[in-house]
């Protein structure tokens, strides 16, 4: 396979925060990816309404990749008002960059775990490899898929590799776990401390923490 992998990190990053930067900068050098895309999510179909137009949970991502060549903001999502399904986002950049390309999808466990539930989820281990990374909070992945859905666990144990260097080889179709400190910070309760007027500095970058402030945002839960 000649070229490195691509990391494609979807979210609705509402806001972005360094739990977020912080799996794609383990993800990029545990992975050695060429480069990580997000993918701001204009409609996501798993979960309310997020509580910021798109336009403004895109500016807070490119605010915090400014100054990171790796990290790239990719725009296909964020203004799309129907549903935005991964499987399709990665059906169109496999498109666009070859059936050769090795692609990986970056997922914290949360939700790597819920994987069985999206839209045509069998298909996603023929366009990207999986790279899991585990959340705060959450039971070690081992121990919670032993718990998890039976078709989501039999893919698991059936595409889990011990190394990233699979991941070179082909273009899609490993789970690979990557290993990630623990950083107990969520949107959630990133919204949940603006609402209650406290600081959300060191949870995401300064310009994020600005562009908060400056444009009131995230002042109700
Ligand atoms: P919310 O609290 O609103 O549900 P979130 O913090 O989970 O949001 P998302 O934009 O939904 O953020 O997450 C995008 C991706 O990043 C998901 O795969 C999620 O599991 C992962 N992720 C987010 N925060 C962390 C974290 N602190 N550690 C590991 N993975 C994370």
């Amino acid at each position: 396979m000649s070229s490195a992998p691509i990391g494609i990190l979807g979210g609705t990053f509402d806001p972005i925060h360094h739990g977020h930067l912080r799996i794609a900068q383990e993800a990029l050098e545990q992975c050695k990816l060429a480069q990580v895309r997000f993918i701001p999510s204009g409609t996501p179909p798993h979960r309310p309404a997020p509580q910021v137009s798109a336009k403004m949970r895109w500016e807070m991502v490119r605010l915090a990749l400014n100054g990171s060549p790796d990290f790239l903001v990719d725009v296909r999502e964020v203004f799309r008002t129907d549903p935005c399904y991964t499987v399709n986002t990665l059906k169109a950049l496999r498109a666009e960059l070859g059936a050769q390309q090795p692609l990986c999808l970056i997922l914290g466990g949360d939700a790597f775990l819920q994987l069985h539930t999206w839209h045509e989820w069998q298909s996603l281990f023929g366009l990207a490899h999986i790279v899991v990374l585990q959340r705060a909070g959450g039971l070690p992945l081992g121990n919670a898929m032993e718990k998890a859905d039976p078709a989501l666990r039999s893919e698991y144990r059936a595409r889990l590799v011990p190394g990233a260097g699979a991941l070179h080889e082909a273009p899609a179709g490993a789970i690979f776990v990557a290993d990630m400190p623990a950083l107990e910070i969520s949107s959630t309760d990133i919204r949940r401390r603006c609402a209650d007027a406290k600081s959300v500095r060191y949870l995401v970058p300064d310009a994020v923490t600005n562009y908060i402030n400056t444009h009131s945002l995230y002042r109700t839960c």
